[in-house]
Parts: structure tokens; sequence; C-alpha cells
């Protein structure tokens, strides 16, 4: 255990499970304190915040499609934290299907989670940070954003808009010392993936040059470097965790 982030304050978005849920008790190990924010599985949030190390931690319901929750939840953290340190905008959806048969409410609910959501919470915490002139932001995204892929059209539009959108932030917000950049994972053993079949597993797993699946730890190690002062002159940046899987 370190303790590159103590007293760090932290906001992990969709942190009750998979990827999050490995973040935020990472976070919490390095001394961290985190809010995290569940849409719907509150027992899962409930089991991550006892699982935690340290105190001061706490959950809160945010569902990243609504404007309304994300402006709801996040004023509710700034009432207890008005400065926080870093943002991880983790929680994302996908709902696979080829283009010729995907419904456009399938590719609007995706990208409406996974970018939209992402503008709406980066923006809800951005007039904080600006006054704090202090932050770092990071997004989660995907190597799918990078490299596209046949039945996510939606998803690959998705996380490469946020790719390109955290660019612009970066760009935006560098004069105030507000940092922002990407962790794209390859393919991470979670929910998400346990629903591909062992076919698709497999023909993926040929294609990883390390031959294993990632774990959550791999991904929140890489958030937690880019979270700490460790990275203070890295802005913009996509930081590649997949096995060898694709590089930039
Ligand atoms: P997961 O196991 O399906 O967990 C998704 C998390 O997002 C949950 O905490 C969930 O909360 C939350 N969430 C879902 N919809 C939400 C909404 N509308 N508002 C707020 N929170 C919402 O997914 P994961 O595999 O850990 O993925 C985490 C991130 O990594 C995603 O952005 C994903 O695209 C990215 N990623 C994953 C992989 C992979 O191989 N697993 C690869 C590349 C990128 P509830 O539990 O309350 O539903």
């Amino acid at each position: 255990m370190g303790q590159s982030l103590q007293g760090k304050k932290i906001v992990v978005t969709g942190g009750s499970r998979g990827i999050g849920a490995a973040i935020v008790k990472h976070l919490s190990d390095e001394g961290a304190q985190v809010a995290f924010t569940y849409s719907s599985r509150e027992e899962s949030a409930q089991q991550v915040a006892h699982s935690l190390t340290g105190d001061g931690h706490f959950y809160i319901k945010m569902d990243i499609s609504s404007e309304n929750s994300v402006n709801e939840a996040v004023e509710h953290i700034l009432e207890k934290w008005p400065e926080i340190d870093g943002v991880v905008n983790n929680a994302g959806i996908t709902k696979d299907q080829l283009l010729i048969r995907m419904k456009a409410e399938d590719f609007d609910s995706v990208v409406n989670t996974n970018l939209r959501g992402t503008f709406l919470v980066t923006k809800a915490f951005t007039k904080s940070m600006m006054k704090a002139r202090k932050g770092s932001i990071v997004n989660i995204v995907s190597i799918i954003g990078e490299t596209g892929n046949a039945g996510q059209a939606n998803y690959a539009a998705s996380k490469a808009g946020t790719i390109a959108f955290a660019k612009s932030c970066a760009l935006e917000l560098a004069s105030r010392n507000i940092r922002v950049n990407n962790v794209a994972p390859g393919y991470i053993g979670t929910e998400m993936t346990e629903v591909l079949s062992e076919d698709v597993k497999n023909k993926i797993l040929e294609k990883v040059p390390m031959n294993k699946i990632g774990e959550g730890i791999d991904i929140a190690n890489a958030v937690r470097f880019l979270l700490s002062d460790d990275s203070k002159y890295i802005t913009g940046h996509t930081l590649d965790v997949n096995g060898g899987m694709h590089m930039n």
C-alpha cells in the first residue's frame, strides 16, 4: 500500500462494481477519500463501501444519463466537499448490435450515457475545480474507441468522442491547473465482458500479445497515476492498458 493520494478527495462514477469498484478500493488503499456513485444496485455500492481502507468515504445515487440526477448528486457531493481533487468518469454501458440491426434508441442510449454523461459530470464539477485552481479528471474510455469494433458502432463512437472531448477540456482547463486524461482498457474481466461467449473471448485472447485478460487493478493503477502529482505535467493523454493489443 502506498500513500500517493494521501489527503485527496476523489469522485468516481459507477463505483459499485467492475472496474469502478477496483478503482474505488485502490484509491482508498492509496490514502484518498472517495465519493463514488451507483445507478441501480445500492447493495453492491454498500459492499464496496464496507471493503474500503480508512474513513470519510461515501456513495450516492447518480444516473449519468440524466442531467437532473447528475446536478443533484454533484450538488450534494460539493456540499460535503467544497473542494475536490479529482473525478474519474468510469460509468458506462454497452448495447452491442451489428449496424444494420442497431436501433436508433440503442445508439442514443449508449452515446447519451457514455459521452453525454461524461460531459455532464465533468461540467458539473469544473466550476469548483476552476475556483480551487486544481484538479485531475480521468475518463475510462476503451481500446474500441481507438480501433473500432464490429457490433459496437455506438460504443466505439461514444468512446472516441470522449477521447476528443477530453483533449478539448484539457486545452480549456490547462491554465487553471486542471488536467484531463483518459485510460483506455483493453479486455478486462468484469460483468460487461462476462456476457461474451467463450468463442468471442477466445478470439479476443488470440489478439492479446500478453495472452491474458486484464484485471480491474491494472486499470486502477493507471488511474491512480493520472490522479497523483506523479503525472503533474501530463494532460490530454490517453493511456492504453491493454496487454499490447493495440499500440498508438
Ligand atoms: P460494469 O461492470 O458493467 O459496471 C458499470 C458501472 O457503471 C456500474 O457501477 C453501474 O452502476 C454504472 N452505470 C451504468 N449505467 C449508469 C448510468 N446510467 N449512470 C450511472 N452509473 C451507471 O462495467 P465495467 O466493465 O466495470 O466498465 C467500466 C468502464 O470501463 C466503462 O466505461 C466501460 O466502457 C469501460 N471499459 C470496460 C472494459 C472491460 O473489458 N470491462 C473495456 C474497456 C472499457 P450500477 O451497478 O448501479 O448499475
